[in-house]
């Protein structure tokens, strides 16, 4: 019987650890608070903001919402992120995806200060996480992974890691992530060839591509450590990840669900970098 790791004892452990610290800044009269920008009503975006601001409201954090209609243009949006970047009531900033086509994302990025960058969009941010220096926070997704592996005791000095997908806010600063925890990392992506025997080769395969059911029987083994962090609707409206649960799951040592995995700490890891960047604002 293969174990589950469930997100829901990670959340709640990383944001007990943050209680101490946010008591010791309301005593120096700093309230940590978070403003998410949104543009429309995406359901990818609005599910993440409701999980923000639940994880947000447990761990005693502020948050505003600021929502443009989606026919918001770059302008626009450019003058919430000048307003929430001079806001010193405001320390960290999640500016929601998918935005509009007509918006210039990556001006948002450029604009967006990066020690208010919660959740590594800029470009300081990724290269503290790429380089090592920097300021700014790693991607809150790729975060929560390392922090579901270190909670349920996974040893990754020496393992061999497959990601499938190598997407900026998952895949590829994982793979440095677990470079610097001295894993071996194979980074695979839409153009990886016999992805299921390079999968099944791993210790510890995380699943990224946001394509259902994507890993089947094919991909595994039984000492093997499986992260699903996709996230799918099946045909009948349920929210699934990139791994044929029912199939795998009983074929290897340990496996998150979705829903109740990796999205549960995402937000928690969030919660923690909003609390980080007030502390480490003036
Ligand atoms: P993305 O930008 O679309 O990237 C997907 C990556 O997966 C790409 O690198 C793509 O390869 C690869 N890929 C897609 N289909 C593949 C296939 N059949 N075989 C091999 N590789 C394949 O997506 P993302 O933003 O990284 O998100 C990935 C998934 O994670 C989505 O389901 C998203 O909803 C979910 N997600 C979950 C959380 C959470 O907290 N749980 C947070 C963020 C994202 P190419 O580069 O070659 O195109």
């Amino acid at each position: 019987m293969s174990e589950i790791y469930y997100g829901t004892p990670v959340a709640r452990a990383i944001r007990a650890s943050l209680e101490e610290r946010i008591a010791a800044l309301r005593g120096e009269g700093r309230e940590p608070k978070l403003a998410i920008l949104r543009c429309g009503d995406e359901p990818g975006a609005l599910s993440y903001e409701r999980s923000a601001l639940r994880s947000c409201e447990q761990a005693g954090i502020r948050v505003e919402s600021i929502v443009l209609p989606w026919t918001a243009g770059t302008a626009e949006l450019l003058r919430q992120v000048d307003r929430v970047n001079g806001d010193q009531s405001i320390h960290g900033v999640l500016v929601l995806r998918p935005l509009p086509r007509q918006i210039d994302t990556q001006q948002i990025f450029r604009r967006l200060r990066a020690d208010k960058d919660v959740d590594g969009i800029t470009v300081p941010s990724l290269a503290r996480v790429f380089v090592g220096r920097g300021s700014g926070f790693g991607p809150c997704t790729a975060e929560a992974c390392l922090a579901m592996l270190d909670h349920y005791g996974v040893p990754l000095s020496g393992s061999r890691v497959a990601i499938i997908g190598r997407s900026l806010i998952v895949g590829r600063p994982l793979s440095m992530m677990l470079c610097a925890r001295d894993a071996t990392v194979t980074l695979c992506h839409s153009k990886t060839r016999d992805l299921p025997s390079i999968c099944r080769e791993s210790d510890i395969l995380i699943a990224a591509a946001g394509c259902a059911g994507l890993v089947d029987e094919r991909f595994v083994h039984p000492g093997q450590i499986l992260l699903d962090v996709g996230v799918s609707e099946s045909f009948d409206g349920k929210l699934c990840g990139d791994v044929a649960f029912e199939a795998v799951s009983p074929l290897v040592r340990a496996i998150s669900p979705v829903p109740r995995g990796v999205g549960t700490v995402t937000t928690a890891i969030l919660a923690r970098h909003v609390v980080e960047a007030a502390e480490e604002l003036p």
